[in-house]
């Protein structure tokens, strides 16, 4: 049974359509991540789902109920956005209490449940701080217990790691997705990031021009991309014209060709095919440039040992796995 049911949904400003066909369904505390370039639709697709933009036609379907006639405070939403918003003259508690009195909870219930909701996100400690006081990432997690303490039925979020730095937002997506878990909340996650689609969600739909061009989990995405676009956005695949496959391969091939650089392994051989043309050290990972019949490739060696190492100009032999190779229109 699906929770979240959206059917031709179209979004248009004036005569520019954002998109005119938007289909899927989410199930009860699923997590699932709109993930796609920057102008695709995603923000406006969140929007139309916490009534914060009207739609032109469709439905949102949210536990059986169509969202579209209702305003946003009758949805039972929660929503993060990249750019906290809080209110600067509150501090933390009264910025989280301030969804409870929009809703008319009584005090002293108020209270308890701003207390849950701000030890949920380890900001119990905080409750008397004002937002200037506080980190970025601090101040996300105050967004995000303003969010869920009106105990929405879905919650959406845009975006909201995009602002920290790196070490923050990775602890942070664990924290959400911890949360998200223990609470069963159902949630639509917005990125345009791959890695933080790949490890947080359950399903991820890629979007791309205002269309859905794949769904399915992690797993699926990364090596079963459907198309070029879907190659070249998530996974760093190397993407090949007919001819140049063609050559690499010594057959023919009629359509472009995806190959994972971590699909195609490397061997010193002083006849070998291939020659190393430059690399980079990404930590765990070495990153080669490589020629081969005339095709330059990236393939991923994992960095075991300085032995691993190949200099520049070594010649090497590619083993590249027939059932790694994904022909994409
Ligand atoms: P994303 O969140 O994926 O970056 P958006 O949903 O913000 O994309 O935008 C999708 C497209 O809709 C973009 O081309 C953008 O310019 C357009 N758009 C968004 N909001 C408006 C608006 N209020 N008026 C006109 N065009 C808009
Ligand atoms: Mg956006």
């Amino acid at each position: 049974m699906s929770f979240v049911t959206v059917r031709n949904l179209q979004k248009h400003y004036g005569d520019t359509a954002v998109f005119s066909d938007i289909d899927f369904t989410i199930a009860k505390g699923e997590f699932v991540t709109l993930l796609g370039p920057s102008g695709c639709g995603k923000s406006t697709l969140l929007r139309c789902i916490a009534g914060l933009t009207g739609v032109n036609a469709g439905q949102i379907l949210l536990d059986g109920q169509d969202l579209v006639p209702l305003a946003p405070q009758k949805r039972d939403i929660g929503m993060v956005f990249q750019s906290y918003a809080l209110f600067p003259n509150m501090t933390v508690e009264q910025n989280v209490a301030f969804g409870l009195r929009m809703h008319k909870v009584p005090g002293e219930q108020a209270c308890e449940r701003v207390a849950q909701v701000l030890k949920l996100v380890e900001l119990d400690t905080f409750a008397g701080r004002y937002p200037h006081q506080m980190s970025g990432g601090q101040c996300q997690r105050v967004a995000l217990a303003r969010s869920l303490v009106t105990r929405p039925r879905l919650l959406l979020l845009d975006e909201p790691l995009s602002a920290l730095d790196a070490r923050i937002r990775k602890h942070l997506r664990e924290q959400i997705r911890q949360i998200q878990q223990e609470l069963g909340l159902t949630t639509i996650f917005v990125t345009h990031d791959q890695e933080e689609a790949l490890t947080m969600s359950d399903r991820i739909f890629l979007m791309n021009k205002g269309q859905i061009v794949q769904s399915g989990d992690a797993q699926a995405l990364y090596t079963a991309p459907v198309d070029a676009f879907a190659a070249g956005f998530i996974g760093n695949y190397n993407l090949l014209a007919s001819e140049d496959a063609s050559r690499l391969l010594g057959r023919p091939v009629h359509s472009r060709l995806a190959i994972r650089p971590e699909a195609i392994g490397l061997t010193p051989a002083d006849a070998g095919e291939a020659q190393i043309t430059g690399h980079s050290l990404l930590g765990n990972v070495i990153r080669y440039r490589v020629t081969a019949h005339g095709v330059a490739l990236v393939v991923d060696v994992l960095n075991r040992s300085a032995a691993d190492l190949y200099p520049d100009g070594q010649r090497v032999h590619l083993a590249i796995e027939p059932g790694e190779l994904r022909e994409v229109a």
